[in-house]
């Protein structure tokens, strides 16, 4: 049959290992899966006690338009309700996007490794792809600058960068709204913002003001843990948000997961004790890192990406049989390194001393040879 033509080079995403399947391979009783980013805490008690009562009328379609979200997020963040659009996972919002603003004869520039989903989605639409490899693990601005013409259409920004972690600071996201055309949207994917430590970060939400061609995507699924429920948002102009709601499905968030959502920002003890444990394992496991004598990017997010003298895929593969599911750079553009999210405290204890088992005995297997 005549699917699009670009579909015969392209491949569905290919999920992490599942817990389940790990456990039945490998005999094992308990996993801990560091390979994907999510919340090592859970979420938030208070979203537990809310769930139950939002079973009494599945029957009934939830709000298209989530009034009560909006309205809570638009006080908190200091927008308009009208300039929020929300999505199945900030991934929906990505894909929405794209089929806005992408056609064939249109480009659009991110940078690589970077977030897989921008490529994807831009493809399906027909559109070019220009990826500007990073430099240590940063986009590199002015390349990317350098790669706009006149059928450019969407510039990405991932910020801090997924698999690296880091971000791109106050200066050099203001020279980049500046130098970029303005007719170029802008899209900066904040899904790890919550976890930013430095406070050299942009206020990209008050940049709106300033600059109708940008679009900020934040989500759910991280640090506030609530991945299952699949709740994202995009804030941009009015304008842009009325074009992404036409493409966007009527009834795309659920009731349930638009309610948790709500409860889960009330919940600012939750989200503010998940960012205190994250920043304090994680320079933990740097120390350790750096006392093992292995490097890894710079991160403001939940994770690290680890550069090793073996491939992503040997450690991946060594420490799930240790029952640790982390994420090899074999698929994310960087075949030495294992991106691992930040645990929590007891279980990145015991992943240190198998990194460490893995590192030593390579270099013994090394020595020998
Ligand atoms: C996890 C992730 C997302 C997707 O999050 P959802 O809201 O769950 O769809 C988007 N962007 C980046 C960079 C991510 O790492």
């Amino acid at each position: 049959m005549k699917s699009k033509q670009i579909f015969k080079q392209m491949s569905p995403y290919k999920p992490g290992k599942q817990i389940e399947d790990v456990k039945r391979e490998h005999g094992l009783e308990r996993i801990v899966k560091l390979a994907s980013n999510e919340n090592p805490f859970g979420y938030s008690e208070m979203v537990k006690d809310a769930i139950p009562k939002q079973l009494d009328h599945l029957e009934i379609y939830p709000d298209g338009y989530s009034t009560e979200l909006r309205e809570a997020l638009s006080n908190k963040l200091g927008v308009s309700g009208d300039q929020i659009v929300f999505g199945c996972g900030s991934d929906e919002v990505v894909d929405l996007i794209c089929r806005t603003y992408l056609e064939p004869g249109k480009n659009t520039i991110m940078a690589t490794p970077t977030f897989p989903q921008y490529k994807h989605n831009a493809l399906i639409q027909g559109a070019e792809v220009r990826e500007v490899p990073l430099v240590d693990g940063y986009h590199d601005l002015e390349a990317m600058l350098k790669e706009i013409d006149k059928d450019t259409s969407v510039l990405w920004l991932c910020s801090p960068n997924n698999p690296t972690g880091c971000l791109i600071d106050k200066e050099s996201f203001s020279n980049v709204m500046q130098k970029c055309p303005t007719d170029v949207l802008v899209v900066v994917d904040e899904a790890y913002f919550e976890y930013i430590e430095t406070s050299d970060y942009p206020d990209t939400i008050k940049a709106l003001e300033e600059y109708p061609n940008l679009v900020v995507l934040r989500t759910f699924s991280k640090a506030y843990g609530l991945a299952s429920l699949r709740v994202g948002y995009g804030v941009a102009s009015k304008d842009i948000v009325t074009l992404l709601n036409i493409a966007r499905g009527p009834f795309n968030t659920t009731a349930i997961s638009q309610h948790s959502a709500l409860v889960a920002l009330k919940d600012e003890a939750f989200l503010s004790d998940t960012k205190r444990k994250n920043t304090k394992n994680k320079h933990a496991f740097m120390e350790f890192l750096d006392s093992i004598g292995l490097s890894y990017y710079d991160s403001e997010a939940n994770f690290l990406f680890v550069k090793l003298p073996v491939t992503g895929d040997e450690m991946f593969q060594y420490l799930l049989t240790k029952g640790f599911i982390v994420r090899s750079g074999e698929a994310l553009g960087h075949p030495y390194g294992v991106r691992i999210t930040i645990g929590n405290a007891e279980d990145m204890e015991e992943l240190q001393q198998y990194v460490n088992e893995m590192i030593a005995s390579s270099q013994k297997k090394g020595n020998v040879n």
